[in-house]
């Protein structure tokens, strides 16, 4: 029985822990096939494979890109990819390299809404200078009292159209679809449930996805809820894509997101791992 957990983050990109320690947690959750995923970084590859391995865990590397599709910020999760190819080592620096500006924009921007010191204060939170993300302004947040939780902090604050949200241009999505098949992997559209895409957008979206060589999304994620699991195999049924399965895991105190935790795939999707194990 394979037990897929191909979706988590780690101290390389906004995960609380360590990869060796996010590789101990999926070990004990039971996961047999593991993924870092971290946010357009691939700098924890190397540590989560050999602890993987150690663990007796089948390893494949991952990343998950932030993409701007109209207007809107998706994520796509790459897997079983070679995480030395040059193209996506430079886009994913590419990537990366605006996110100090975007940061300060949104200190900027918490500090008009009544929350100053933000950038400074998510800077503490911040592991990797090359990765702050809203995670880390919305720990600090709640640590000075302005929200109660990382979740309500999106709510109030960060989500787009919030007052602290900065507007960001990502990867496009030929972009990170090419950079992650020219590293041999397979794209995965991540926690398609989160976007806020009418109908029409989605079904554009998912026919471009299609159409650049994609053939893979999320089905149970830690960010779909039960019906979403649902949705979203109707989903993968319709356009023939392989599924997914990934707990987005980020922070132990998370109580919903257990690595290896998620019910499984239902039974007539192919497993995006079919060919890997
Ligand atoms: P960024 O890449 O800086 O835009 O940050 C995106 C990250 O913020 C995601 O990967 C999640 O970890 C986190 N996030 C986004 N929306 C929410 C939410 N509603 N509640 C909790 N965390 C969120
Ligand atoms: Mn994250
Ligand atoms: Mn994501
Ligand atoms: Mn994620």
């Amino acid at each position: 029985m394979i037990n897929a957990d191909l979706h988590c983050h780690s101290t390389v990109s906004d995960g609380l822990l360590a990869p060796e320690a996010v590789a101990r947690r999926a070990r004990d959750g039971g996961v047999t096939l593991w993924a870092l995923t971290d946010h357009d970084e691939l700098s924890g590859q190397s540590a989560a494979r050999e602890a993987a391995e150690a663990l007796g865990m089948q390893y494949v590397a991952g990343v998950e890109i932030s993409v701007t599709w109209a207007g809107r910020t998706v994520h796509i999760v790459g897997l079983n990819l070679d995480p030395l190819c040059p193209a996506l080592v430079e886009g994913l620096a590419q990537t990366r390299s605006g996110r100090v500006a975007r940061a300060q924009d949104m200190g900027r921007r918490l500090a008009a809404a009544g929350v100053p010191g933000a950038y400074e204060g998510a800077l503490k939170y911040v592991s990797n200078p090359d990765l702050i993300s809203r995670t880390h302004f919305a720990r600090h947040l709640v640590e000075v009292g302005a929200a109660k939780s990382v979740s309500d902090v999106f709510d109030r604050y960060l989500a787009e159209g919030k007052p602290g949200f900065a507007p960001h241009r990502w990867a496009t999505l030929p972009d990170a679809v090419g950079w992650i098949l020219a590293a041999g992997g397979q794209p995965v559209v991540a926690h398609p449930g989160r976007y806020k895409y009418s109908p029409l957008e989605f079904s554009a979206f998912f026919d471009e996805f299609r159409e650049l060589g994609g053939n893979a999304i999320e089905v149970v994620t830690g960010s779909h809820s039960p019906d979403q699991f649902r949705e979203y195999a109707e989903v993968a049924r319709r356009y023939g894509f392989r599924a997914s399965r990934g707990a987005d895991f980020h922070d132990p105190s998370d109580a919903y997101t257990t690595l290896g935790g998620l019910p499984q795939l239902p039974d007539d999707l192919t497993p995006v791992w079919q060919d890997w194990v």
